[in-house]
């Protein structure tokens, strides 16, 4: 038997998620002393004991951690002589220490919690506010760091006697859980509307009353307010269209179980799995029916329906008994960031809501539900916030120095930024469209919160190309300021290097990026690029033929605007649907016809062709409901004719063949849905037979897709296989999302670079 000492160094997220505890039984396990602290980068211990035990405990740190404790790394070293501790304890951090802590999103009520919320001989049942270490609110109510209660919305609740027993038990699974609380010391439920209040049981009481009337409830969530209502009623969910003036963009929905889910949806395992995810993100399921019998139209118009499970224990006690599935839709005005105070709710949503369901627990960080799909057993981002936000992604190309801290700043539709701590990145929250100066509010405010927890100050800033994007004026105010350099990164690059660092890639590759439009650098509007190069760098090597837009940023919601274009460069503007003939005299004359090689742009033109979708009520409408279409045909390889002509360096997807071909099938009666299905094989067919162009030029074997298009899963599924199939590797998002969202990872990525060089 040899007795030999060990001290371990624990980086990654380890406070505030039950490790210390989880170390506690270890070393009781295995019959171990030393001690435990917190530190800057996560743990330290120093243990004693036989080599064996030793080991064991290295190999429980590998395999069995807490639910939410994330290790990056492990670092040993084994010492003598020894210390001949004769106890475990837990040592105090050192003061005065930095704290380069994780800080965990917000996780679902657990399994445990669960249970005691629905147990009547426990002392919180039916509690609506009931936590642990293991589950509940951390990133919407932290207020500052260190985190601690009193830098939390908990400061204002003190803990009883009880609650404070388990805080301090090292054996109760509420060991420093900071948010616990209970009926006695804790936030508590109450209830407005119609004349009325109610508070606690009486307020769950009032409040389902409400729903299971056919009302429109308020509730205070996670982070920010929710609309609900029963989604079994038409009409309901109708009123609630009109009175939130969200006349056809989809709603979400909250189910019971995933039985319930089932009961409209299809789930697969894998949906299933992360219907039931710890982060309980909105999944979009496709419907079980779909087509004019479609039950949930008035839910979404397309063939998809975002369905969450309970989160929260107010969403656990909501859903039980007869409301198995509500509408539950974020309530802003419009295009405004959520609502997150009583008073403003209040206001907001006099004319909306019928009744309220609020609770003195202040939401201080708004965050939205996160939006996703599956995709190869992964979520796959539509939005990506709570339950995700603010856990880091590594960038494994970045250096070693460990307090480097970069700012990117993302566009402007969809607007998140991200900032970086060494090789950690920190993507936002969902923050909105940055259109409008309440949101622009919003977006600062949680720059600096960031800033705040994660104790940096940016050396350096990078933003969009666009002049006029609001992310860019301030870059450049800040910049000013703070006497730091401003990086601008092209808009399709950014998101070609989001899904290279998303996939942990340095080395080039082919990036094949569609979205709306973005300004490239030849001062024209891209949007359906080829790009080669890597984070030093980039190519443009394809693209699509350019279309004029008459009215300009009109055409992407007057979707005939486009379709004029496409027919009068196609030559065909005699056929078509009823389009206005003020948009050819305006394409004849040339008044106000920016040009684009948008293909989102290109999307909706077709749509509007097809008659699938002639206006916009939200954006990227005519492409979803093209995708929606394509979906109702049995699978189809069929293609339209295209061509790809050389125009100087550029190899150029000429569409001209694609609409004419379109036209004369559709007037010899062809389907809309299957005509939809064809162009968009068309666009694939197309992709591919440019990947092996590039790929015979440059030798470049690895593709990246990216851009807000390849959230159309038709189109991704089918353009990933088809370049895999042609020997391709093929990368897609893991972490952040395909669309603008998702591109301050990859400004940050090139100005990582670009500094490193410096
Ligand atoms: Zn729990
Ligand atoms: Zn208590
Ligand atoms: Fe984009």
């Amino acid at each position: 038997m040899c007795k030999r000492g060990m001290h371990v160094r624990v980086r990654g997220i380890v406070q505030g998620v039950g490790f210390r505890p989880w170390i506690h039984r270890m070393v009781e396990k295995y019959r171990l002393c030393g001690w435990v602290r917190n530190t800057g980068f996560g743990a330290e211990l120093e243990l004693e004991g036989e080599e064996e035990a030793l080991e064991s405990f290295l190999g429980e740190l590998s395999r069995d951690i807490p639910p939410l404790a994330e290790i990056e790394a492990v670092e040993k070293e084994w010492y003598t002589p020894l210390h001949h501790y004769t106890e475990f304890r837990i040592a105090a951090s050192r003061s005065g220490e930095r704290r380069d802590t994780m800080i965990s999103p917000d996780i679902c009520t657990c399994e445990d919690c669960r249970r005691e919320l629905l147990d009547p001989s426990d002392r919180r049942y039916r509690y609506p506010f009931i936590n642990c270490t293991n589950c509940g609110p951390r990133f919407t109510i932290i207020r500052d760091i260190p985190y601690d209660r009193k830098n939390t919305a908990m400061a204002a609740f003190p803990m009883c006697g009880t609650c404070r027993a388990e805080y301090e038990d090292i054996r109760s699974r509420r060991y420093h859980a900071e948010p616990d609380c209970c009926p006695d010391c804790g936030p508590r439920l109450f209830y407005e509307g119609e004349g009325r209040t109610a508070s606690d049981e009486d307020a769950l009481e009032a409040a389902a009353q409400l729903l299971l009337e056919g009302k429109i409830l308020a509730v205070k969530g996670l982070g920010g307010f929710h609309l609900a209502c029963r989604a079994d009623l038409p009409e309901t969910v109708r009123e609630l269209r009109r009175r939130k003036h969200r006349e056809e963009k989809p709603f979400a929905l909250m189910c019971a179980d995933v039985e319930a889910a089932r009961e409209i949806c299809t789930v697969s395992a894998a949906e299933e799995q992360l219907l039931l995810s710890r982060e309980r993100p909105i999944v979009l399921l496709g419907k079980k029916v779909r087509g004019p019998a479609d039950p949930c139209a008035d839910i979404s118009e397309n063939g998809r329906i975002g369905v969450m499970l309970p989160y929260t224990p107010i969403h656990m006690l909501l859903l039980t008994g007869t409301l198995r599935t509500l509408v539950m839709t974020s309530a802003n005005r419009s295009d405004l960031p959520v609502i997150r105070e009583n008073t403003e709710a209040r206001s907001a949503l006099a004319g909306i809501a019928d009744g309220f369901l609020l609770h003195d627990r202040d939401i201080h960080v708004r965050c939205d539900d996160s939006v996703v799909w599956e995709w190869r057993g992964h979520p796959y981002f539509a939005r990506r916030s709570r339950g995700y936000v603010p856990a880091p992604v590594l960038l494994r190309d970045a250096g070693q120095e460990e307090r480097r801290c970069i700012l990117a700043l993302g566009a402007e539709q969809k607007a998140s930024f991200c900032i970086s701590r060494g090789r950690h990145t920190f993507p936002s929250q969902h923050i909105g469209d940055l259109k409008n100066m309440e949101t622009l509010a919003h977006y600062e405010d949680q720059i600096r919160h960031f800033e705040t927890l994660f104790q940096v100050r940016p050396e350096m800033l990078v933003c969009d190309l666009h002049p006029d994007y609001l992310s860019t004026r301030y870059g450049e105010e800040q910049a000013a300021r703070e006497q730091i350099p401003l990086l601008r990164v092209q808009h399709h690059y950014a998101h070609m290097c989001s899904c290279m660092a998303d996939n942990g890639l340095a080395e080039p590759v082919i990036g094949i990026v569609w979205d709306g439009t973005g300004l490239g650098t030849d001062g024209t509007s891209w949007g359906g690029e080829f790009l080669t190069g890597d984070f030093d760098g980039f190519v443009r090597r394809g693209s699509i033929r350019r279309m004029r837009l008459p009215g300009g940023d009109l055409a992407a919601r007057e979707l005939l605007r486009i379709a004029a274009a496409l027919l009068a460069e196609a030559g065909e503007s005699a056929a078509g649907p009823e389009i206005p003939a003020v948009y050819f005299r305006q394409l004849a004359a040339g008044v106000n016809c920016p040009e684009s090689s948008s293909i989102g742009r290109l999307f909706d033109g077709v749509s509007a062709l097809l008659g699938i979708r002639e206006t916009a009520g939200y954006e990227g409408q005519g492409a979803i409901l093209l995708e929606a279409a394509a979906e109702m045909t049995e699978e189809t390889e069929e293609t339209l004719p295209w061509e790809i002509a050389r125009n100087g360096a550029l190899e150029e997807y000429d569409w001209r063949p694609t609409v004419r071909a379109l036209i004369k099938e559709k007037a010899a009666g062809r389907q809309k849905e299957i005509l939809a299905a064809m162009f968009m094989n068309t666009l694939t067919g197309m992709a591919a037979e440019m990947v092996r162009r590039i790929r015979e030029e440059t030798g470049i074997r690895k593709a990246v897709l990216s851009g807000g298009c390849f959230q159309n899963i038709y189109l991704l599924k089918r353009l990933t296989a088809l370049l895999e199939a042609e020997g391709l590797e093929v990368f897609t998002h893991r972490r952040v999302s395909a669309n603008d969202e998702g591109i301050a990872l990859g400004q940050l990525a090139i100005a990582e670079r670009r500094r490193k060089q410096e």
